[in-house]
């Protein structure tokens, strides 16, 4: 007898039918003697259509506690039919909010990270043999406010769960069967992935590729959770996430593409020595994550910092550069957002020399320019025009895997 924990996003139960569908998935572990604990993400878009209901009522900034009030009612819906779903084949079954399954967050209203998870109620259920169905993606705060743990984060509460349970397998069900060398709904020779590491699935995923959340991956990592991804749609096994693989003889693993990126450019500093310093500390002081940075060579005493930050954050820190502009001058600064980031990952470049060259060759080769490039030890990231962005992905991606 094993503990099971599977996590379902939204589109695996858009309706009655695909609640249905999953019900069953979950049933059929249980019958052949599992315990259960089951995450779910709200139905299809409802958490994007419950932003938009936001927006008509305060389009600027409705407060982050409100926000998280109002997301979390989507999970909330979710776990309930699908319980419902679950009782209607005949089983025992409990849903639980986030609090209730014991997530204990921080206060990062949206961001959320969660501190521990008291698991009492979940074992209670467990003894009581109970299948449990937990709302993703929540928790609560020392304030007993109800928290969120940012897009995605129903992966990250599946993990969590699947940590502190000790859980023997965690499964995670999308609409995908697998990982793919890169998003397989853009890129038609995209090639399904058996295994890939936490440290390749986590640059992915932070780079853009949104099958699994990036913080997911990092909880999986550190707590050694091997992760499977799977379709919740057909039976047949999916990828596994795991410290470590069999070596293919595959120079990256996978490319992927992320146009939640703005270029912000100020121009004309002073060419002296803690420039770089006021700007950015500016920016961390704000908790402004920056990414890739660079600096034009000096001229006449002045010189340019362009760096790139996610979109939702770039008036932020424009904001922020402009009220320390007494101490910090600039002549002006400039904000790209028709930008997207493109990279390749995999652990096989550290040892490939020649990896850069082949995936701007492919880029040189369909005429598009590079505005911006950093890399690391296992990736390699370009920020380019937006509208190539798709282009980019499949040209770069025929350039490794064709
Ligand atoms: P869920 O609602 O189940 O959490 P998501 O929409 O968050 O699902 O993630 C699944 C989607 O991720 C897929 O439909 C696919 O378009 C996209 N995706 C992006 N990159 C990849 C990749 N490398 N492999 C598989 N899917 C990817
Ligand atoms: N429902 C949340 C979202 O759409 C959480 C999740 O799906 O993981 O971001
Ligand atoms: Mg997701």
């Amino acid at each position: 007898m094993s503990l099971i924990v599977k996590k379902f996003g939204g589109s695996s139960v858009a309706n009655a039918e695909r609640l249905f569908n999953v019900a069953n998935i979950i049933v059929d572990d249980y019958k052949n003697g599992n315990d259960v604990i089951v995450v779910v993400s709200a139905q299809g878009d409802t958490t994007d259509d419950l932003i938009a209901k936001a927006k008509e009522i305060n389009p600027d900034n409705p407060s982050k506690r409100e926000m998280d009030m109002l997301l979390t009612s989507g999970e909330q819906i979710s776990i309930s039919l699908l319980a419902m779903a679950i009782e209607k084949l005949g089983y025992p079954v409990i849903s639980l909010l986030g609090w209730q399954a014991g997530f204990y967050t921080d206060s990062h209203h949206g961001v959320a990270r969660i501190h521990k998870i008291n698991t009492e109620r979940m074992k209670a259920e467990i003894d009581k043999k109970k299948i449990i169905i937990v709302a993703g993606f929540q928790g609560i705060n020392k304030y007993d406010d109800l928290t969120t743990l940012g897009r995605g984060g129903s992966d990250t509460s599946a993990v969590a769960i699947a940590a502190a349970m000790k859980a023997d397998r965690c499964q995670i069900y999308t609409d995908v069967d697998g990982v793919y060398t890169t998003d397989p709904r853009k890129v038609k020779g995209a090639r399904k992935l058996q295994e890939i590491t936490y440290d390749e699935m986590l640059e992915l995923a932070t780079l853009g590729a949104q099958v699994l959340n990036n913080r997911s991956v990092e909880l999986a990592k550190k707590h050694n959770v091997e992760l499977e991804v799977l379709s919740s749609l057909e039976r047949k096994p999916g990828t596994i996430v795991k410290e470590k693989v069999k070596m293919e003889k595959t120079l990256i693993r996978g490319v992927a593409k992320d146009t939640d990126v703005s270029v912000i450019s100020v121009i004309g500093v002073q060419d002296n020595p803690g420039t770089a310093f006021k700007l950015f500390n500016s920016l961390a002081k704000k908790n402004i994550e920056v990414d890739m940075i660079l600096q034009s060579v000096g001229r006449d005493g002045t010189k340019d910092i362009s760096f790139s930050v996610k979109r939702s954050s770039s008036a932020e820190a424009i904001k922020s550069l402009e009220e320390i502009k007494d101490n910090f001058p600039f002549v002006d600064i400039k904000c790209a957002n028709n930008v997207a980031k493109i990279s390749t990952v995999g652990a096989g470049m550290e040892s490939h020399p020649g990896v850069a060259a082949k995936m701007f060759e492919a880029l040189y080769d369909s005429d598009i320019n590079i505005q911006m490039i950093s890399t690391s030890e296992i990736k390699i990231s370009i920020i380019i025009e937006e509208k190539y962005a798709d282009k980019a992905l499949n040209v770069v991606h025929d350039a490794f895997f064709n």
